[in-house]
């Protein structure tokens, strides 16, 4: 047995959890023994945000984002997937098209665990971003330092939801992810 690299023994849906599964309230345990890690967007920062994206042949990897979770695989860093599918909640894709897209998603990269509220805006869920929620429950699964871990995003949305749950927040806008996170993170993951 390898002792470092993705697991992919495991099934991925297992790591697969929608904000109906999440308490409603999330409590950050004091966390001095917790460990940096990543808790990322997807679409616009793994993905080529295209207004709705719900089948692997429509996903297109940003530069760098392989890379980058390679990189944080081979690091043992965890990474977490927090995503607002409202595409869902609206009719536009099946939860079954989403789930599918990310059991694929999950099998090409090295991902601990993704999160995902399938709620249209209109519906009020909290585990939709800019609500902490979800990323919160990402930190406590996890076991992570919010003092020395970061979240990225795409929009104003994740910045505050990552401001919610005490974490580091990198607002990406293009060009290679694993440059820009890395540099972000390196500066912050040893406290
Ligand atoms: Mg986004
Ligand atoms: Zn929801």
């Amino acid at each position: 047995m390898e002792e470092s690299g993705p697991d992919f023994s495991q099934p991925a849906l297992a790591n697969v959890v929608s904000c109906r599964e999440v308490p409603a309230t999330v409590e950050l345990a004091e966390r001095g023994m917790g460990v940096p890690g990543l808790i990322l967007d997807r679409d616009g920062v793994l993905n080529l945000d295209q207004q709705f994206v719900a089948h692997p042949m429509d996903f297109q990897w940003v530069d760098g984002a392989k890379e980058l979770l390679f990189w944080a695989g081979s690091e043992q860093i965890p990474v977490a997937i927090v995503t607002n599918q409202s595409g869902i909640g609206a009719g536009l894709y099946r939860e079954d098209d989403f789930l599918v897209l990310t059991s694929w998603m999950m099998t090409q990269v090295p991902i601990q665990l993704l999160l995902y509220c399938p709620h249209a805006p209109e519906e009020s869920c909290t585990g939709r971003k800019p609500n902490p929620r979800l990323v919160r429950y990402a930190v406590e699964r996890l076991g992570l330092d919010p003092s020395r871990s970061l979240m990225v995003g795409d929009k104003l949305t994740d910045l505050e939801a990552a401001k919610g749950a005490g974490l580091h927040a990198l607002r990406f806008s293009g060009g290679n992810l694993h440059d820009q996170v890395r540099e972000a993170f390196e500066k912050i993951r040893l406290g």
